[in-house]
């Protein structure tokens, strides 16, 4: 199902002010296993965006206060520890990469071991404001560069882009995102394999759900149901509406 919001008409906004009118951002947040990441890199690929993964900066910043040894109940140290993290965000969406201080973690961010504990960062106040402050400067950047963005994740419609130019809310029933992130980690979903997967997927949504609100969208932002479409319908219900919503903006 999708539902489109009403246009609205808005005098210019500080971030179109900033940015110029040929900037476009398209912001993108759903829960785990929405498919937001896969359909926002393939979305961006057909447009020649930019595309950031702003969850993987979450993953970067927790495999760094864990390499750093720190305890991630520690708020004021985890807090210091992003601020000083020297993280690279490759944002070409062919293949977007993430780097500390030079090392290429693409890989390891993706380990059970920090899909597990990320929320605890996520959750931190004082690390979100700083990811918000990076992620705003990529957004700027690299949508200057290219003509546009795909920035995705739980906050971007809401927090770190409230002014994009599209927004779009991915969601999908608990079943097929279990199904998905199930097939994803084991290769299977097998009722064993769900079982084992509900933690990254129901535990995690409702952890992040205290900081963030991305499982109903915010005024605005439409909601795009992606249960029963496959990979290549999703991108292109997204594609369907980056063209509404800029027709919306011209008209
Ligand atoms: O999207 P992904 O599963 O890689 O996100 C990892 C984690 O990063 C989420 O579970 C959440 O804790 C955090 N996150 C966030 N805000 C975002 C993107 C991700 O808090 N904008």
């Amino acid at each position: 199902m999708t539902s489109r919001p009403e246009p609205t008409l808005r005098p210019p906004s500080p971030q179109d002010q900033m940015n110029g009118p040929d900037l476009v951002v398209v912001a993108i947040d759903g829960p785990s296993g929405s498919g937001k990441s896969t359909v926002s890199r393939l979305a961006a690929q057909r447009l020649g965006y930019g595309y950031l993964d702003t969850g993987a900066m979450y993953r970067a910043a927790t495999w760094w206060c864990l390499r750093e040894g720190l305890p991630l109940g520690d708020q004021e140290r985890v807090a210091e520890a992003v601020l000083a993290m020297p993280l690279a965000m490759g944002t070409d969406p062919a293949s977007p990469t993430v780097e500390v201080a030079g090392e290429d973690i693409g890989i390891p961010i993706r380990a059970t071991e920090i899909s597990t504990q990320v929320s605890q960062v996520a959750t931190n106040l004082a690390v979100r404001a700083e990811l918000r402050r990076r992620q705003r400067e990529i957004i700027g950047l690299v949508g200057r560069d290219l003509g546009g963005i795909v920035a995705e994740g739980r906050d971007i419609t809401t927090v770190v882009a409230p002014d994009a130019d599209v927004r779009i809310l991915l969601v999908a029933s608990e079943e097929a995102r279990l199904r998905r992130r199930s097939t994803e980690l084991h290769g299977t979903a097998s009722a064993e394999a769900v079982a084992a997967t509900r933690d990254q997927v129901v535990r995690r949504d409702r952890d992040d759900s205290t900081v963030s609100t991305f499982l109903t969208a915010a005024p605005g932002v439409t909601t795009i149901d992606t249960s029963d479409l496959t990979l290549a319908g999703s991108v292109e219900a997204v594609l369907d509406e980056i063209a509404a919503a800029m027709g919306r903006i011209r008209d």
